[in-house]
């Protein structure tokens, strides 16, 4: 069990203390209409792991009341998913569909009781009836219909006597409850359609309010768990089994928050939909967020297991980053599975100085890991290494192989590159090698430094195979729909190559293929004659390599350039010195992100920017003033006539409060004319800021005896007025009144 007790364990454990149930019994009770996604992994655990930690029982159920959207397949697909997640449903899985005499029964003895009535008015009717949130609803008339009427229009729905929507069975609640559900909700309605389960035997089905709190009493359950849309239902929940007084040990519902997940979707009529519309091979594709696609892709069970675990139970819905799953599963995974070299676009090299073959001994799992096992890789003259790791021109930092650069090849010897060939059209195919013979790792003595090790596989016994790379099927957040999905979320490669240990050995059905990710044997598709392996995840979160900064500046250009695009064509994205600079701005200066991008694009107002901050450190303010004043006078004229340090005194009278923001618009007018220092003019303009209580309260007065009026209105309870006095009282002192003081002293006088 989980250290920290969520609030279910809590509730079950006071309910034991209590005596309230002598066992405890939970359910999952998905309806099959479609294939189990992560969120019934979150459900599954919660119920299955609460009956497990308190010795109890957790029953499969189908909640199978609707059968027009059901079938087998799910049936089957529910009960892998439980199953493949680790639990036991016992010896039977329940349906819902196995009740429905005693429902019908149950209907019957709440009609007998005044308690239900077939009601006739339309659907239409029905809504319009039902009334608003602020409005009651209004009964049908339907309603006053006797006894020994319902009984027998039911009986003859029953039978099959009625057309779908002629008549309904309602629960006589009240139709001005607070809680519009409560308004007589529907019980029963007709309907003429196949049940998997119970063919044509019924015509009338029953609604989920009524069948599943019925369900839940008649299988013995004590804890009803569900999600938090379901809130409101409980108050029918707990009617229906009270009005016919089904006694403890009677179930009671809890809720807790469903689990939602980025750049996916999770309902399943949304992940019926991308299946129907054919953006996926199926409900096991290996980018659906259900169970079988998590399977089919490699996902353990321990992983989605740990994952439930760590999102914890809560009350208060929210989304959790999907780099969270992928997370576990490498971490998971790194710990379990044998390492191995795949290479997924080969580009030939030939080592000159070596002739024959040799294999090298090689370990499957790293130290730090606590399982044993090895394999030969076998080396020769003509070997493939990664594309990628071979460049002609290379960047800075690249420290793989290159003409003048030697690397490893992981497990291996270290080459060096003599010669590059390329075709006609000038793409390299090949690289001339020279290995180095004393470099082998392990027993190095060469000398020669490297500053890597790069996977590479002998061309003659290397393995072809299939291997599809899977990425998140949306490339939004939060997907609005099908136009969302991420192109790029599944690349197959055909002629992938790997080591023949991995095909003739089979150490395990999941693996790291160094420096590439999490590979497993697909499930299906994988043949001796051709190997299929998909991605399960890569080593390391490629999504999160953005730093948060340059996520931000992204969002920030193509914000603007959407702005632009209509105007003046689109802006550049940032240099690496702005981002720099706008790095500094938002993380060490704290300004805003539009200030900061306005300044990092401007070096003539980030260089008076960061001259003024020399003079005083008051970054916001000063920023504030820069991209705005500033930047103004600077469009408008060639040259300024007043500088950086001048900037950062009038800063200084603001943040004193020497003068009012107000007034300091007016000093900077009259610096972009003049030049003169900010002091000096509000020396000689007499703009200092009143701040002092005793020349503010007479204007006060004054104002408070010439507006009798809204005194009163004030003090009515008018409370808008205030504004109105500040106002006044700032317009009596030429502006000159330290606004937050008036505002103060106004509040006092007039309380
Ligand atoms: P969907 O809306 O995705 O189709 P559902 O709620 O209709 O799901 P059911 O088959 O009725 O699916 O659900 C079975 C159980 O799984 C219910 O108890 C439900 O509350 C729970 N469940 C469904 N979705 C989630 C979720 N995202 N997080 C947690 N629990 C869920
Ligand atoms: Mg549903």
């Amino acid at each position: 069990m989980s250290e920290n007790k969520d609030f279910l364990r809590t509730i079950v454990e006071e309910d034991l203390k209590k005596g309230k149930y002598k066992k405890i019994v939970t359910r999952f009770p998905p309806e099959p209409n479609g294939f189990p996604h992560i969120g019934h992994a979150k459900s599954i655990c919660i119920n299955f792991g609460i009956a497990r930690d308190y010795q109890g029982h957790c029953n499969l159920r189908m909640d199978d009341t609707n059968p027009t959207t059901e079938d087998t397949k799910y049936v089957e697909a529910l009960k892998d998913a439980v199953q493949w997640l680790g639990f036991d449903w016992g010896k039977d899985v329940y349906f819902t569909s196995d009740y429905f005499p005693k429902i019908y029964d149950y209907a019957v003895e709440l009609i007998k009781m005044g308690k239900a009535y077939v009601d006739s008015i339309t659907e239409e009717e029905i809504r319009e009836y039902r009334g608003t949130v602020i409005q009651a609803g209004k009964r049908s008339k339907y309603a006053q219909r006797t006894i020994e009427e319902n009984l027998e229009l039911f009986e003859k729905m029953k039978n099959g006597e009625f057309k779908d929507g002629e008549h309904v069975l309602r629960a006589k609640i009240d139709m001005s409850a607070a809680n519009m559900k409560m308004r007589d909700p529907l019980l029963y309605r007709i309907r003429h359609a196949h049940h998997f389960r119970t063919g044509d035997e019924w015509n009338i089905y029953p609604m989920y309010d009524f069948a599943h709190c019925l369900s839940d009493y008649i299988e013995g359950v004590s804890h009803s768990i569900c999600t938090l849309e379901f809130e409101n239902n409980r108050d029918i929940y707990d009617w229906v089994l009270d009005t016919l007084s089904l006694e403890l040990p009677r179930p009671y519902q809890h809720e807790f928050a469903r689990l939602g997940i980025n750049y996916t979707v999770m309902s399943k009529r949304k992940l019926l939909e991308l299946v129907n519309e054919k953006k996926v091979s199926g409900w096991d594709d290996p980018r659906m967020p259900t169970i079988a696609g998590y399977k089919r892709r490699g996902y353990t069970p321990e992983s989605i297991l740990n994952f439930c675990d760590q999102i914890g139970i809560a009350k208060a819905n929210s989304m959790v980053d999907v780099a969270q799953l992928e997370f576990c599963i490498r971490d998971d995974l790194n710990k379990k599975v044998p390492r191995v070299m795949c290479v997924l676009d080969p580009l030939k090299v030939t080592i000159e100085n070596y002739e024959g073959s040799e294999e090298i001994d090689a370990p499957y799992y790293p130290h730090d890991v606590p399982k044993e096992g090895s394999r030969k890789i076998p080396f020769s003259k003509e070997l493939y290494i990664e594309r990628d790791d071979f460049m002609e021109n290379p960047p800075k930092d690249y420290f793989r192989l290159t003409p003048t650069q030697a690397v490893r090849l992981r497990h291996g010897y270290i080459i060096t590159c003599k010669e590059v060939i390329k075709d006609d059209s000038g793409n390299i195919i090949e690289i001339k090698a020279e290995y180095h013979p004393n470099s082998k790792s392990g027993s190095d003595t060469s000398g020669i430094k490297v500053k890597s090790a790069i996977q590479w596989l002998s061309a003659k016994e290397a393995k072809v195979v299939e291997v599809r790379l899977y990425d998140r099927l949306f490339k939004d957040e939060a997907p609005e729909g099908l136009e969302d999905i991420n192109p790029d979320s599944l690349i197959v490669i055909k002629d992938a190559l790997i080591e023949p240990a991995v095909i003739l050995e089979k150490p395990d059905e999941r693996f790291q293929f160094e420096r590439q990710g999490y590979f497993y044997a697909d499930p299906i598709d994988y043949t001796d004659e051709k190997p299929v392996f998909n991605k399960i995840v890569g080593l390391k979160d490629s999504w999160a390599k953005k730093t948060k900064t340059e996520k931000i500046v992204q969002k920030i250009e193509s914000k603007v350039e959407v702005k632009k695009a209509q105007v003046v064509g689109t802006e550049v994205a940032m240099s690496e010195e702005q981002k720099a600079l706008f790095e500094r701005y938002t993380n060490e200066l704290e300004l805003n992100t539009e200030v900061s991008n306005i300044l990092a694009r401007d070096e003539k107002l980030s260089l008076f920017f960061e001259e003024a901050l020399t003079k005083l450190n008051s970054p916001i303010s000063i920023a504030n003033i820069i991209v705005t004043e500033v930047a103004r006078e600077l469009k408008e004229s060639s040259e300024l006539k007043f500088n950086a340090k001048q900037i950062s005194e009038l800063v200084k009278l603001i943040d004193e409060g020497t003068i009012s923001s107000k007034i300091a618009k007016q000093v900077f007018e009259e610096m972009s004319k003049s030049g003169e220092n900010p002091t000096q003019i509000v020396q000689d303009k007499g703009l200092v800021q009143i701040s002092d209580p005793a020349k503010i309260l007479p204007i006060i007065d004054d104002v408070i005896e010439k507006n009798p009026d809204n005194v009163a209105k004030f003090k009515a309870g008018n409370t808008k007025l205030l504004g109105f006095f500040v106002g006044q009282v700032l317009k009596a002192t030429g502006v000159k009144a330290n606004p937050k003081v008036v505002n103060e002293l106004v509040e006092q006088k007039l309380k």
